[in-house]
């Protein structure tokens, strides 16, 4: 019911109030978790901006003060911001423990600002539990729907025309700070055909900027395609292995980023071309098999103008006959039914 939603919103805004005073104002938020944002680069507007907080390193902080503040378990527990306890048998015992404990908090906001979930990094070097927790779905966090920073980057999109994307909260804080404003994270899920809608209302351009390791390479090969099927425009910029957009702003500076970002972006076919070439240059059938590549990604596109003109392209990029290129598209197309 939408009372229930809106208990959830107001529970979660709450929530994310308690993380970012205790952040600020808190011992141990101050000591271990403002150092910790200090030491990654991030300043004081920065941390505003994207209303960050911490959570202390304990069981109930933040059960015993919502409680304290009047907010009814119930809604805590629907948005995950606690756990129920188990006993043995599976049963639920009654009791409830929070969620996010000892971490640095990420809000994650909708379109219009409401705070509807959080991502949340481990502060400890070797810590068991997954390096990064998130929200779990509710009535109100629809993970495949969402991208981190779109509410503080919507008007940065629409004006530089351009969405860039990263895979995570570290990489659109650090752009968000260095002036590249038009940023969202797809938070390390692979993106969705409704994130890509939700660019959309926004912008026709997307720049992808996944890691420069193997699983970011990936990342970028699979998000291109269902870019591509959303009628988009795409662009890939690729980093140093080992590299990831906040790593390489950090380590050169503003400046030199925003001309890595000039000098090094590319369309889906040389990105493409370029990844082969890497791999086997002179081998004639792993060609053959990256012009298919290639062609299966222009197949996505809908909009038959474009089609040919990517065709084209990848003729003159291939030097390949653009007839014989034609003849086996269409082959492909067929077969793919
Ligand atoms: P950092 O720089 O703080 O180490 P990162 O963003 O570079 O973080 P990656 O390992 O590159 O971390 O992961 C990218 C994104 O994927 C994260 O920002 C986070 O949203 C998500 N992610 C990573 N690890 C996990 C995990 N164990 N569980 C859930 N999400 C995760
Ligand atoms: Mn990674
Ligand atoms: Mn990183
Ligand atoms: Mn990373």
């Amino acid at each position: 019911a939408q009372n229930d939603k809106d208990s959830q919103y107001i529970v979660s805004n709450w929530a994310k109030d308690h993380y970012h005073k205790l952040l600020l104002e808190s011992e141990e938020g101050q000591s271990i978790g403002l150092s910790y944002l200090r030491q990654r680069g991030l300043n004081q507007q920065t941390i505003q901006t994207f209303e960050l907080g911490y959570s202390l390193d304990q069981w109930d902080d933040l059960l015993k003060a919502a409680e304290k503040a009047g907010y009814e378990r119930k809604y805590l527990e629907k948005t995950g911001l606690t756990i129920k306890k188990d006993d043995d048998q599976g049963q639920d015992t009654g009791r409830r423990y929070d969620r996010f404990r000892g971490r640095v908090m990420f809000p994650i906001h909708n379109v219009a600002g409401r705070t509807i979930g959080f991502g949340a990094r481990t502060l400890k070097a070797n810590d068991k539990s997954a390096k990064y927790l998130n929200s779990p779905e509710s009535d109100i966090y629809h993970k495949s729907d969402v991208l981190y920073g779109m509410y503080q980057a919507r008007q940065a999109i629409r004006a530089e025309e351009t969405c860039y994307l990263v895979e995570g909260y570290l990489d659109v804080l650090s752009l968000h700070q260095g002036g590249i404003k038009n940023v969202v994270a797809s938070s390390g899920t692979s993106l969705t055909e409704s994130q890509i809608r939700l660019i959309a209302r926004y912008t026709d351009n997307v720049t992808v900027l996944y890691d420069g390791d193997a699983a970011g390479i990936r990342a970028s090969l699979r998000g291109i395609d269902l870019i591509l099927e959303g009628g988009l425009n795409v662009r890939v910029v690729l980093f140093p292995d080992g590299d990831d957009p906040d790593s390489y702003i950090r380590k050169v500076g503003d400046q030199r980023f925003r001309e890595h970002l000039e000098n090094h972006s590319k369309d889906f076919i040389s990105f493409k071309t370029d990844l082969v070439a890497r791999e086997a240059a002179q081998d004639p059938v792993k060609k053959a098999e990256a012009i298919r590549d290639v062609l299966q990604s222009i197949a996505k596109v809908p909009d038959p103008i474009k089609r040919q003109v990517f065709l084209q392209q990848t003729s003159g990029t291939f030097g390949i006959d653009e007839q014989v290129l034609i003849t086996e598209y269409n082959k492909l197309v067929k077969s793919a039914g």
